[in-house]
């Protein structure tokens, strides 16, 4: 019975079990795993042997053994210290070994009816958030797949809600609906007006490349009831910049508009004291999401997303079906409702598990850690006559340049320092001009491993 070999408990399921668990526990405690490095699409099929899904099946020893010696070492290790290009990822042990939990229980998250406990979790960490952020006790909303998805769902639930209160009052409603943002914010925020078959509306950044107060508010004024959202970026994913918050969000005391903070890399700075005054404003924030699967140690893939409203987000994402009415007739909260996702694993429970495993004050130390060490490297890279700074690091990004250096030399030197094993540092720009970043948030990444790659570049 194939049912037996596949499904059932037997000696076979033992030892495909016991095979995956140890080849876990060996990785996640190994203390030097490398960075490792990808491969050509020809070169993976040499050396799995031209494929590995055969009528018969490799059975589980060697179907492990490829992913072991040839497939895993071909996936970079983003939890590396020393990767410190794109935006890192750092997860804690205990959410790493949740995971593995959250994958044996078959556990359903996009309902209360099938999830309770699961979900229960997951909104004790959203309220956590949310008072961290200074949003209302009300506020709520759900974890989904990543800061993309997160901005297009809030985005979603602001044009709608705007297209409620045009029609509550009578008004007519837009040809287009439009999205004023900076042309700093991130690359999503763009993509969610396309599918939403929006407008973007760019506000050019000021030469510090904050999004200022007095540039939306000309904005507003000229497109006025078009306009369904305003997003502000806390903690830009090249620099680490925070637009004015604060001012953006009084323009509420004048002007009525959905303010949406997409905060998916840096909004977790508020977790250190020293940091939070750059963030002022954002509780009076209408939407917000921050991606845990970057600064807040989970595992991919992770976003809040959070709604001062929930109601809001409901009413914008609640899928109606036959088949689903004993659900959305019920008074339940369902995860499902608030954003563009019916099926969904409860993947804010790593999260969970490891903010009850070590406590709230563990993640303001670890971040304020990276801060710090930001600052230190930044003031290192100044002081090094060949390098400059394009920016003065604000979170945990910095910037610089190697004078003299083109593209081309950046790109050299990026794939030595990969090739040795060395590091993962890959070339950027600003303005047209070569540059190279650290992304620096994984605890475990010291001074003097930074230092180590300055000295390749003297
Ligand atoms: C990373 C990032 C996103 C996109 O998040 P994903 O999880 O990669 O989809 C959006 N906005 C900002 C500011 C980011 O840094």
């Amino acid at each position: 019975m194939v049912a037996d070999r596949m499904h059932a408990a037997s000696p076979e399921s033992t030892a495909i079990v016991d095979a995956v668990l140890d080849y876990s526990r060996r990785r996640m405690l190994a203390a030097d795993v490398p960075l490792d490095k990808p491969q050509t699409p020809v070169e993976l099929r040499r050396l799995t042997g031209g494929g590995t899904i055969t009528a018969q099946g490799l059975g589980a020893q060697r179907a492990l053994a490829t992913f072991e010696h040839v497939l895993a070492p071909a996936c970079l290790t983003t939890s590396h210290p020393l990767y410190l290009s794109f935006i890192p990822t750092a997860p804690t042990m205990a959410a790493i070994a949740f995971d593995l939990v959250v994958s044996a229980s078959g556990l359903y998250g996009g309902s209360w009816v099938e999830g309770a406990g699961a979900v229960h979790a997951e909104n004790e960490v959203l309220g956590v958030l949310a008072r961290e952020f200074g949003l209302p006790e009300s506020a709520g909303g759900v974890f989904v797949q990543g800061g993309t998805i997160g901005n297009l769902s809030a985005l979603v639930a602001a044009r709608e809600t705007a297209k409620d209160r045009l029609l509550a009052a009578g008004r007519e409603l837009p040809q287009r609906w439009k999205i004023v943002c900076s042309t700093e914010a991130h690359s999503s925020n763009k993509s969610a007006a396309r599918v939403m078959d929006a407008d973007v509306v760019l506000v050019p950044a000021g030469a510090d490349g904050r999004l200022r107060a007095d540039a939306v508010r000309e904005a507003l004024l000229e497109h006025g009831d078009a306009v369904c959202a305003v997003v502000a970026t806390g903690g830009s994913t090249n620099f680490g910049i925070v637009d004015d918050i604060a001012g953006i969000a009084a323009l509420k005391d004048e002007l009525d508009f959905w303010l949406h903070i997409d905060g998916a890399y840096g909004l977790t700075a508020m977790f250190a004291p020293e940091a939070r005054h750059i963030f002022a404003g954002v509780e009076r924030a209408d939407s917000l999401i921050v991606d845990p699967h970057k600064w807040l140690f989970a595992p991919f893939d992770c976003c809040a997303l959070l709604y001062r409203d929930p109601d809001g987000g409901r009413r914008a994402h609640t899928q109606h079906a036959e088949y689903l009415d004993t659900l959305t007739d019920a008074d339940d909260f369902n995860p499902s409702d608030y954003s563009i996702q019916l099926t969904r694993r409860p993947r804010g429970l790593p999260l969970w598990f490891s903010m009850a495993t070590y406590g709230l004050d563990a993640y303001r130390e670890a971040v304020s850690a990276t801060i710090a060490l930001t600052r230190r490297i930044a003031d290192e890279i100044a002081s090094r006559p060949e390098l400059t700074l394009v920016r003065d690091p604000e979170l945990s990004v910095v910037v610089f340049e190697r004078d003299g250096w083109e593209r081309a030399d950046y790109d050299r030197w990026s794939a030595e320092l990969l090739d040795s094993q060395h590091a993962f540092v890959v070339p950027s720009s600003h303005a047209g001009r070569p540059n190279t970043r650290f992304a620096i948030l994984n605890p475990l990444t010291t001074f003097e491993d930074l230092v180590g790659i300055l000295d390749t570049m003297a």
